[in-house]
């Protein structure tokens, strides 16, 4: 009888490395776009064991620049690998390794901000949301201007579907300024729980994965970064559309040492404030003397859930910001200016 088959595994042929890719092409890193490099293999694969098993896996790599944690993806059994740079100077040298795994990585100059990654995989792949992930991962190590706002958006894509996440509920292991991952992960009453907190949690598990220093990048960053990784949940745990949600947990923050009543109060008319805010606290049992920072995501849910039931009560509630009403009545205060905030003749 034959014995069990063993499967190969892919490894990449010997190439240069990734120093000698960086001076073979003169890929001197741009401070301006906040190019940190990692040139240390041991690195890039502990990054990538964070995301799972990548065996056959289809996976977006964001920001590959020279290309150390795109080979180390390859290492790890990804099938089809789509690589997204911005920066042209590198796309010869992943072009170059796209040639030593045939058929396996596709290289798209392009800005992860606009790329339509719903266009990006097969549709074969995708699996309903209540279901387990698709065989699908995002992973990357971008510059903290990117990673930041780009988070922003893909839990507003998670709370839509939209995006990478048509596909069900892929996976995302990034990189972060050390603080922000913190904030990301941070847990009820810490000192770092922050309006990121809640919008991340509410919508995924999110998992601290552990901190590179900074001295392990070429040029080093200021700051040590922290690798992070989000499993999109079955279930949010906030049933509200994401902007009512976005605009409750902005608004509950923006005086972060006061008490919650204060920040919630801003989110009403100032002839209606306390009445409403009051209405607001009541119906979601909320204690209004607890700090932002010591509200439970089940808190900011009924939050949500209260303040979604009164803007259906209170026409233009929705779309109701203090800081026109007061940049209004300031203009109103300069003398020659209308009472509707326009200047006369
Ligand atoms: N992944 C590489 C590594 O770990 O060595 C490079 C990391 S470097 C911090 C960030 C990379 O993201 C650079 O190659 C940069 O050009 C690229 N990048 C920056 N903004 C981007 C954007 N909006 N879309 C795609 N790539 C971007």
């Amino acid at each position: 009888m034959a014995g069990p088959t063993k499967i190969a595994s892919f490894r990449l042929p010997p190439l240069p490395t990734i120093g000698e890719v960086i001076k073979l092409y003169n890929l001197r890193a741009e401070k301006q776009l906040s190019q940190n490099f990692l040139l240390d293999m041991r690195l890039t694969d502990k990054i990538v064991r964070q995301a799972g098993s990548l065996r056959d896996a289809h996976v977006c790599e964001v920001g590959p620049g020279p290309g150390g944690l795109t080979r180390s993806i390859l290492n790890a059994g990804a099938a089809d690998l789509l690589v997204v740079e911005k920066d042209n100077r590198f796309i010869p040298g992943l072009k170059l390794l796209s040639e030593a795994a045939p058929g396996k990585l596709r290289v798209v100059h392009g800005d992860i901000l606009t790329y339509r990654m719903d266009r990006g995989f097969p549709e074969v792949i995708t699996k309903a949301w209540e279901d387990d992930p698709p065989d699908l991962h995002i992973i990357g190590n971008l510059p903290f201007s990117v990673s930041t706002p780009l988070i922003i958006k893909w839990l507003e894509n998670i709370s839509n579907r939209t995006g990478p996440f048509v596909y069900g509920r892929t996976r995302l292991t990034l990189t972060f300024q050390k603080e922000v991952a913190e904030r990301l992960t941070a847990s009820t009453a810490s000192r770092q729980r922050s309006r990121l907190s809640i919008m991340a949690q509410y919508l995924c598990t999110v998992k601290s994965c552990f901190t590179i220093p900074g001295r392990a990048f070429i040029p080093k960053p200021e700051v040590d970064v922290g690798v992070v990784h989000f499993t999109p949940l079955a279930q949010p745990q906030i049933q509200q559309p994401f902007k009512l949600v976005e605009k409750v947990v902005r608004n509950v923050f923006q005086f972060r040492r006061k008490r919650c009543r204060k920040g919630i109060q801003m989110l009403f008319p100032e002839a209606q404030r306390p009445e409403l805010a009051e209405v607001m606290m009541r119906e979601a049992d909320v204690d209004p003397t607890l700090r932002p920072t010591e509200l439970s995501i089940p808190d900011f849910r009924a939050l949500a859930d209260a303040y979604s039931h009164l803007c259906s009560e209170n026409q233009g509630l929705l779309t109701y910001d203090f800081r026109e009403e007061l940049r209004l009545k300031h203009l109103n205060r300069r003398p020659g200016s209308s009472s509707n905030g326009t200047q006369q003749p």
